[in-house]
C-alpha cells in the first residue's frame, strides 16, 4: 500500500486538533509552545514510566523546583529522594547533572545536536524537546511511533534492527510545519489508538494509509527479535528494628540505586548474587522473599530480620510512621513492606485468639484476664510497630528462637566474634 506524507500528516494534525491528549506539561494543539524546562522533564520521567504514573511526580516537582535553575541548586539526596518510586535512578542522577549544566549556560540549546551533548539526554529525548519546546523539524521515535509507523509501513523487519528504516519512514510522513504538534500526535496516536494489543483500526485517521492494517494483522507489527532470558540474581536484605525505628543505609553514589536510602543487603549486584553476610552478628530470621525485575536482570530478594543485634554500620535510625518519606527505591519497599504487613497481621491474628479465648473461660477468671489484657494491649498501643512476637504470651527471645528451630525456621546466629570485615576493622 503507498502512503502520502502529504495525506498523512494532515489527516493525523486534523485528528490531533479533536484528540490531544490534555497532559499537565502539554500546550494545547495550534498554541504557543510549552516552557523547555517542563518538556524536558516530562520527557525524562516518561522514558520507561507511564503517563499515569509520572504525572504526579512532574506536579510534584514543579511545585518544589519550578524553574530549571532551582532544580539546578537543589540538594541531591532531596532530588533523589523525590524520584524515589520512579524507577531506573541514574535518570535522576543525570536530572541533575543536566539542570546544573542547563543553569550553567543559561537555557536550554534549541538544536537537536546540542541537545544530545546535556547528561541523561539521548536521540529521542533531543528530538522531542527539539520540535516540541522549539519548533524544530526534529523527528522523535519513541516506542509509540515506532509501533505506529512499522504498522502503517508495515515494516517487516524486526526491532531493534528496524529502527533506522523507522526512523527513516517517519521522516517521509512529517509534516513542513506544527513539528511538535505532529511528534505529539503520533504519540498520541499510538498511546490512544495504535495500541500494543488492541489497535481501534476503526476509528483511526490513518486506516486508509495503513499497510499493516491491509495485511489483515496489524498487530504483527512491529516484529520483535526473540528475547534473551535474563539472568536470575539471589540476594538478602536486612531489616532491624529498634523502638519504632528501622535502620537505614544510603547506597553508594555510583551504581544500582546509587544515592538512595536502602535497606542493608549483601552485596548483589546485575553481576552476581549476594554474599549472604549480615550488617551485623545477632540473630537473623528469613520471612520471605520479594521479586524484582530490573532491566538486565531479575532479583529474588530474601528479607532477613535481625535481633540481638551488634553494632551496625553506617546508616541512621529512621521512624518508621514516617518511612514513606525516606525515598526507599520500590525494590526496599516492597522488602520492607512484608516484613511490616506480616508483622501487623500477625498481632491482628493474635487479637483475634486473644479474644476468642477469652470468650472461652469462666466469666470471672474472663474479668481478671481482660483487665490484665487490657494492659497489655496498652503496652503495644504505645509501640505501634512493635514485632509480632512481643506480644506473644510473654516468651521470651531464647524461647521463641528455639521454638522457631524446632519449627524448621531459617534462624541464623551471628557471633560478635563472626563480624564482617569492616566491622573488625572498626573494632566494634
Ligand atoms: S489503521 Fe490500525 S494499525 Fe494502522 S495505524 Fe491505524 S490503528 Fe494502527
Amino acid at each position: 500500500m503507498q502512503t502520502s506524507g502529504e495525506s498523512v500528516a494532515s489527516k493525523l494534525l486534523g485528528w490531533y486538533d479533536r484528540h490531544a491528549r490534555a497532559l499537565p506539561w502539554r500546550a494545547p494543539p495550534g498554541t504557543p509552545s510549552p516552557d523547555p524546562y517542563r518538556v524536558w522533564l516530562a520527557e525524562v520521567m516518561l522514558q520507561q514510566t507511564t503517563v499515569a504514573h509520572a504525572a504526579p511526580y512532574y506536579e510534584r516537582f514543579l511545585e518544589r523546583w519550578p524553574t530549571v535553575a532551582a532544580l539546578a541548586a537543589a540538594d541531591e539526596a532531596e532530588v533523589m529522594g523525590a524520584w524515589a518510586g520512579l524507577g531506573y535512578y541514574s535518570r535522576a542522577r543525570n536530572l541533575i547533572a543536566c539542570a546544573r549544566a542547563v543553569a550553567e549556560r543559561g537555557s536550554f540549546p534549541e538544536d537537536e545536536a546540542e541537545l544530545r551533548a546535556l547528561p541523561g539526554i539521548g536521540d529521542y529525548t533531543a528530538a522531542a524537546i527539539a520540535a516540541i519546546a522549539f519548533g524544530r523539524p526534529a523527528v522523535a521515535v519513541d516506542a509509540n511511533v515506532e509501533r505506529v509507523v512499522a504498522r502503517l509501513f508495515a515494516i517487516a523487519a524486526p526491532l531493534p534492527g528496524a529502527k533506522p528504516a523507522i526512523r527513516v519512514a517517519t521522516r517521509t510522513i512529517a509534516p513542513i510545519a506544527r513539528h511538535g504538534d505532529f511528534a505529539q500526535a503520533v504519540m498520541d496516536l499510538g498511546a490512544t489508538v495504535c495500541t500494543i494489543r488492541n489497535p481501534s483500526c476503526g476509528r483511526c485517521p490513518l486506516r486508509a494509509d495503513c499497510a499493516g492494517y491491509a495485511t489483515g494483522d496489524p498487530v504483527a507489527f512491529p516484529v520483535k527479535a526473540a528475547k534473551k532470558a535474563k539472568p536470575l540474581r539471589r540476594g538478602r536484605a536486612y531489616l532491624v528494628q529498634k523502638g519504632g525505628a528501622v535502620w537505614l543505609v544510603r547506597r553508594p553514589a555510583k551504581g544500582m540505586l546509587g544515592g538512595m536510602r536502602a535497606l542493608p543487603d549483601d552485596g548483589w549486584s546485575a553481576r552476581g548474587d549476594g554474599g549472604r553476610t549480615p550488617p551485623s552478628c545477632g540473630n537473623w530470621r528469613s520471612t520471605g522473599v520479594v521479586r524484582h525485575g530490573f532491566t538486565h536482570f531479575d532479583l529474588e530478594l530474601e528479607v532477613v530480620v535481625g535481633s540481638d543485634c551488634g553494632d551496625l554500620d553506617e546508616g541512621e535510625w529512621w521512624p518508621l510512621e514516617r518511612l514513606g518519606e525516606a525515598g526507599l527505591p520500590t525494590l526496599f519497599v516492597k522488602a520492607a513492606r512484608l516484613v511490616l504487613d506480616d508483622a501487623a497481621a500477625q498481632r491482628e491474628a493474635d487479637r483475634r485468639d486473644h479474644d476468642h479465648d477469652q470468650a472461652e473461660v469462666a466469666p470471672p477468671v474472663r474479668r481478671r484476664q481482660r483487665a490484665e489484657a487490657g494492659a497489655e494491649d496498652r503496652d503495644r498501643q504505645d509501640d505501634p510497630v512493635a514485632p509480632a512476637e512481643e506480644g506473644n504470651g510473654g516468651r521470651d527471645r531464647q524461647q521463641q528462637r528455639d521454638q522457631a528451630e524446632e519449627d524448621g525456621k531459617d534462624v541464623e546466629h551471628v557471633s560478635c566474634l563472626d563480624r564482617t570485615p569492616r566491622q573488625r576493622k572498626r573494632g566494634n
